[in-house]
């Protein structure tokens, strides 16, 4: 059979505003995956041990500002070989181009965000490509269907205005409900930052936000979700914050759990 999902890392930090890190995060997160500490089976059941339907491309590296902007080109192409990408940050800024390829392939889909923070800063530090601004250059464009962010808890006068002008729906971490249903008609890519879970169990991130999501809750939601998700990306772990490694789990863990998603919801 051939794969209806394909891996690619991202290990690019370059358009954070706060610290570097997240550029090791696809390896860290692989060695994870691998680690003997656990196995490679989904809650599901599924094995995600040996490949089946899925593929692992390695890295994409982008080691200057023209790789980046060639990220879309390379998506796509890659977008036109799998029915399905998962994508490793990684700082968020890696987004836009990834969901700019994907589009390009296959036209508007839903985004899912799950994130503490909106990412919708019009100029975020005079850098449009910002971590910090990636769903306001994907709104602007007109990529995608419905933004639905969740998981939100800094939500500041300026991005709540962005909200508004771009009609994205925001469900704030403090009207959080674990049995929410989400709804879409047609195609869904998932965005998560580790950033929203609660930094007690995330402690690796760059922006501890404290007040999110367990573990659990995450994976939850990730059992919930319903719909054909085209696509995924899992960013901003900064291993450079996480000496103990747990964090690392978390995300090998995440990593499991999104394949499986992936690979049912067809
Ligand atoms: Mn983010
Ligand atoms: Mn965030």
């Amino acid at each position: 059979m051939s794969a209806q999902v394909a891996v690619a890392g991202i290990p690019f930090d370059a358009n954070s505003s706060f610290l570097r890190g997240p550029a090791l995060a696809p390896g860290k997160i692989r060695e994870a995956y691998r680690s003997d500490s656990a196995n490679t089976f989904a809650e599901s059941g599924r094995d995600l041990g040996s490949d089946a339907g899925w593929t692992d491309l390695g890295d994409l590296p982008v080691a200057s500002p023209a790789d980046f902007r060639n990220l879309k080109n390379r998506v796509h192409e890659l977008a036109v070989q799998y029915p399905k990408l998962f994508v490793l940050g990684g700082d968020h800024s890696i987004t836009a181009p990834v969901v700019r390829g994907i589009q390009a392939a296959h036209g508007n889909f839903s985004i899912l965000h799950i994130d503490a923070h909106p990412d919708l800063y019009d100029n975020f530090e005079d850098n449009p490509d910002s971590h910090a601004s990636p769903f306001a250059r994907i709104m602007e464009e007109g990529l995608v269907q419905r933004l639905v962010q969740v998981g939100i808890r800094t939500l500041n006068a300026h991005q709540l205005q962005q909200a508004k002008r771009f009609g994205v729906e925001i469900i704030q971490m403090k009207h959080w409900n674990d049995n929410h249903v989400f709804t879409f008609d047609g195609p869904v890519y998932l965005s998560l930052d580790m950033d929203a879970i609660d930094p007690a169990f995330a402690p690796g991130v760059s922006h501890h936000e404290p007040g999110g999501f367990t573990s659990r809750q995450i994976i939850h939601l990730l059992h919930r979700l319903k719909g054909r998700i085209i696509g995924a990306d899992l960013v901003e772990f900064n291993p450079s914050r996480d000496p103990s490694g747990i964090t690392a789990m978390l995300a090998g863990k995440l990593y499991k759990e999104m394949l499986d998603l992936l690979l049912r919801t067809s």
